[in-house]
């Protein structure tokens, strides 16, 4: 990665943390989880408004560090109006780019903005960071119960 994108990236996720989007619980949300990663303090809730299986809205509340606020932020934008199928593909990706190798190049082809979480995946610590507002997404879609990352 060359440093200039390393610094774009790093832009994008101090911007996110400092103006979430999103925040908040959506008009008519129906479906929501907490997420708990109790090695850094990253606490959230995050609601949905799920309809005819299709993400309508979705917002999320909670403190934690500017990882885990910049995930959720940038998730809930990336999620909005899609199906849960697709939600799902968009995790598995994620998932498998903070949790590469990070010698080896990432597929970032499907992620748009996720991929500045590329960077995450040189700083082990903090991948659950960086994945608990996708987890609790998902527990929010199947169910909504309480997730720990531990
Ligand atoms: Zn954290």
């Amino acid at each position: 990665m060359t440093s200039d994108l390393r610094e774009l990236y790093q832009s994008v996720i101090l911007d996110h943390n400092k103006h979430p989007r999103n925040r908040g619980t959506p008009r008519d949300a129906n479906r929501h989880a907490e997420g708990n990663n109790p090695l850094c303090g990253d606490r959230l809730s995050v609601h949905v408004t799920l309809a005819d299986g299709v993400v309508r809205d979705v917002g999320f509340e909670g403190q934690g560090c500017a990882i885990s606020k910049a995930s959720a932020s940038l998730m809930t934008e990336a999620v909005k109006g899609r199906s849960t199928a697709e939600a799902d593909e968009l995790f598995r990706a994620f998932h498998a780019l903070v949790t590469s190798d990070p010698r080896s190049e990432p597929d970032t082809s499907r992620l748009g903005k996720l991929a500045v979480f590329g960077g995450v995946r040189e700083f082990p610590v903090r991948v659950k960071c960086a994945t608990l507002c996708w987890h609790t997404l998902r527990s929010a879609l199947a169910d909504g119960h309480v997730v720990s990352t531990e």
